[in-house]
């Protein structure tokens, strides 16, 4: 088979919390194996129980946070609710120069950022989830967070909604594996355009070169 380098893409998966976007992804990853790596955001919030520091998150207090806002370490960064999270830049840059897709699970906000900065590496994904009522049952029954956090999440949810068409893609995750399909599809043309495929511009010239053209 002809393998033609590419530059990675940057994939980003935003959604009102309980939409389904933490399953999406796990699955995402799995599927894709070696051709796509997580970005594992910065975060003043302090661990959930079971995450673990450095592949949930990077769990750090608000003064080292905001040396990294500083010192330009962070591609970007946005309060939710009470904490902050951020991007760190050199896993993104060094993944993406190796070819590798980097899966992105940050807010609009974020996401608005990477789009200033990185127009061309990103692919924007919008997650639904299916109803209003689906979405108060999946923040219900993930049973980490206070009542009042779920509360709260709830009404933050129609904020993040509100940015739907800010995003080059909208899925309904109705059924999981189906949503999984369509993302997957996504990836799949978006890794074939032209700009991505930088070993194009040598494999067209040696196939010019070779037919005498
Ligand atoms: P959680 O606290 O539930 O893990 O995440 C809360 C929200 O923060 C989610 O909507 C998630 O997408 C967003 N988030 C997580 N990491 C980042 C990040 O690095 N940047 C931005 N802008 N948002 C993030």
């Amino acid at each position: 088979m002809v393998e033609i380098a590419r530059r990675g893409l940057m994939l980003v998966l935003s959604s009102p919390s309980g939409a389904g976007k933490s399953t999406l992804s796990r699955l995402l990853l799995e599927a894709e194996g070696e051709q796509m790596v997580m970005s594992v955001s910065t975060t003043t919030r302090p661990p959930r129980p079971g995450e673990v520091d450095g592949r949930d998150y990077h769990f750090v207090d608000v003064a080292t946070f905001e040396k990294l806002v500083e010192e330009d370490a962070l591609l970007e960064h946005a309060r939710v609710f009470d904490n902050y999270y951020g991007t760190p830049v050199a896993p993104v840059e060094k993944a993406l120069s190796a070819g590798k897709d980097v899966l992105f699970d940050i807010d609009w906000q974020g996401t608005q950022q990477l789009a200033q900065k990185n127009p061309k590496d990103l692919v924007r994904v919008f997650i639904l989830p299916p109803s209003t009522a689906e979405l108060a049952r999946r923040l219900e029954t993930r049973g980490q967070d206070s009542p009042d956090v779920v509360a709260r999440r709830m009404a933050k949810a129609g904020e993040e909604i509100s940015h739907w068409a800010e995003y080059d893609y909208v899925i309904i995750n109705d059924e999981l594996e189906a949503a999984l399909d369509r993302i997957r599809s996504i990836l799949r043309a978006e890794r074939l355009k032209r700009d991505r495929q930088t070993g194009l511009v040598k494999f067209v010239k040696d196939l010019m070169e070779g037919s005498g053209g």
